[in-house]
């Protein structure tokens, strides 16, 4: 049997100050009374916030709760091409497609369900889909439900989430366009 090799490394040895550890004990208390004393006496410029009722502003492009787009004439963007499904690391997204009465646009998504207790937020479905139908652009960072499965939203859901900002200021999302050949 082979002979495991075992470099010992010989412990510093420390003296009597140093094993009481009192002075780094001194040192991080002293800066917890320093940041004490001077948030309560400006409590003005406290470096939190009044959460919930203040909220930070995010910057564009920072990805909140998903929604899906619809065309000019209110109907869902969306073709059910199951890219955003295939392409999501955490297997959130749940569509069932039926069949279209237009040929020309030929499916849409009769079911489309994101469990928002699963996703990660990676953005990876906004990337993947070719058609700019679902977005994270809502603004909204929070999502709160007393039961599990109020944690899943369903496609009337995303398709009443509003845009945070207005189209020409929305930064670009989806996939770079392809480089000529
Ligand atoms: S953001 Fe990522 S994890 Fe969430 S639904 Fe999209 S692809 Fe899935
Ligand atoms: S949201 Fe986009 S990627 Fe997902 S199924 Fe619909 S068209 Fe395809």
């Amino acid at each position: 049997m082979k002979e495991v090799q075992v470099k010992k490394i010989p412990r510093e040895k420390l003296n009597f100050w140093e094993e009481t550890y009192l002075l780094p004990i001194f040192q991080g208390m002293s800066l917890t009374l320093k940041h004490l004393l001077k948030n309560i006496s400006n409590t003005e410029q406290m470096p939190v916030l009044d959460y919930p009722l203040e909220k930070k502003t995010m910057p564009p492009g920072y990805r909140g709760k998903h929604r899906l787009t619809q065309r000019d004439d209110g109907t869902v963007k969306c073709v059910a091409c199951m890219m955003c499904a295939t392409v999501c690391p955490a297997l959130c997204i749940h569509i069932e497609a039926a069949e279209h009465e237009n040929p020309a646009i030929e499916k849409f998504p009769q079911v489309f369900d994101i469990d928002l207790l699963r996703c990660v937020y990676c953005g990876y479905c906004v990337e993947a889909c070719p058609c700019d139908a679902i977005r994270m652009d809502s603004g909204v960072y929070t999502i709160f439900a007393s039961k599990r499965e109020d944690f899943v939203v369903h496609k009337e859901q995303l398709l009443n989430m509003q845009a945070q900002y207005p189209e020409t200021a929305r930064p670009k999302q989806g996939m770079p366009p392809l480089p000529n050949p």
